[in-house]
């Protein structure tokens, strides 16, 4: 029997698109925002106290401060370190444009280093490597809900004195051995974007441990004020509340807090399901032809991968096609697989602005030319899961040379 992939006109794997990253908003989540809109308080009020609250408890960190988006938090990040033209922050090649993007907003340059192979996170020998007098920051990513290796990290920080930023955007729930990710930097920074483990549709949090950064934090969160607007109009004392820096207005909303509340408590069961589909993935992923790897996972026993992403790392030699081919085969079967990432050293705007070639981060390229990520959110039933691996291994047999 001859299979036609969907994408040369054949019948797709299944018949309705397994959207990557789908939200899993439940009644929970709908009643909260109700009630927010029934409160006539949906800006930052007391739903995104309550949810900074909970979040700061949820990772270990002393303060949270919620925001607008992940990319918000990075950039207030660089700000309130004073970072600036004629500074370097050092970034892993293999990420989303906004861990750099940050760094040329506030003036300062981003220097690209390569990936570890085995975690697809920033590898710390190439970050000693990178180091000049001229290094304030790193800005370690947690690829894909993977943990950095933060004791190492920590170790080059504390011997060159430089700030740890993390882009913990994949993050929420990680542990690194013991303990969650946000208890380890003086920033680190979540996303509840639509797509991300815990989401907000739009939003983000930054956390630290530190009560002169988060004083900034929250000047610079808002406007610049002295202090900000839920106090001002939750005081019947008045007092006048004023510019004390030129500040951005980054601030989340309690119709997001709504949603971000009920995530938050439903984290770890969310966790849980995106194990049990994973494992599921491993073993049917664990001899198909056409594949390297699957899994990239922390073996010491006391770290927590969360899943953001699942993904496929293609044997580009057995295939007769490009991984890009791939994932719009698999589009074509209504499998919502997605790319993360293009590395960053070899898109227009960084390979024109400082000359990188595609080879100067090897791993990071490489990975970026083979990976794919899956649809894996709790809400997928069984037949979901075998719905995305009949399709990639209908696409994989197809193509094989
Ligand atoms: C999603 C994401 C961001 C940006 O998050 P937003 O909340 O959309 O600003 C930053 N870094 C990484 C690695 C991401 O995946």
């Amino acid at each position: 029997m001859t299979v036609t992939l969907a994408i040369d006109g054949g019948k797709p794997a299944r018949e309705k698109m397994l959207v990557f990253g789908a939200p899993n908003f439940g009644e929970d989540e709908i009643a909260e925002v109700v009630d927010t809109i029934k409160s006539g308080w949906v800006g930052t009020g007391p739903k995104t106290k309550k949810f900074e609250d909970e979040f700061a408890a949820y990772v270990g960190a002393k303060y949270a401060i919620a925001l607008n988006s992940c990319t918000a938090g990075l950039h207030l990040s660089m700000v309130v370190l004073g970072i600036g033209p004629g500074d370097e922050v050092i970034v892993p090649s293999l990420t989303f444009g906004a861990t750099a993007n940050v760094v040329e907003h506030v003036g300062a340059r981003p220097v690209f280093v390569d990936i570890d192979p085995a975690t697809l996170c920033i590898d710390p020998k190439q970050i000693e490597k990178a180091i000049t007098p001229r290094t304030k920051a790193i800005i370690p990513v947690h690829y894909g809900g993977m943990p950095c290796a933060m004791d190492r990290i920590r170790e080059i920080a504390d011997a060159h004195h430089l700030a740890v930023v993390e882009d913990a955007a994949h993050a929420t729930g990680t542990i690194y051995q013991g303990r969650k990710i946000g208890m380890f930097s003086p920033l680190t920074n979540f996303s509840f974007y639509a797509n991300k483990n815990l989401s907000t549709a739009e939003g983000g949090m930054v956390t630290t441990d530190d009560p002169a950064i988060e004083e900034k934090l929250r000047v610079y969160h808002l406007h610049g004020l002295s202090r900000d607007a839920w106090k001002r109009y939750h005081t019947k004392a008045f007092s006048v509340s004023e510019v004390v820096v030129p500040g951005y207005k980054y601030n989340m909303t309690d119709l997001q807090a709504s949603l971000g509340l009920h995530q938050l408590r439903k984290q770890e069961q969310f966790i849980a399901r995106r194990e049990e589909l994973a494992a599921f993935y491993d073993e049917a992923f664990s001899a198909m032809n056409g594949l390297i790897r699957t899994q990239f996972r922390p073996h010491d026993g006391q770290s927590r991968h969360v899943l953001h992403l699942y993904v496929l790392m293609l044997n580009l030699a057995r295939l007769k096609v490009g991984r890009n081919q791939v994932i719009s085969a698999l589009l074509a079967e209504n499998i919502g697989a997605a790319l993360h990432y293009q590395p960053l050293h070899m898109q227009p705007y960084y390979r024109d602005t400082y000359g990188y070639q595609p080879d100067d981060f090897p791993v990071a390229r490489c990975v970026g030319e083979s990976v794919l990520s899956l649809p894996l959110v709790p809400q997928m039933a069984q037949q979901d899961v075998q719905d995305v691996v009949d399709a990639v291994e209908k696409v994989l047999t197809e193509y094989k040379v």
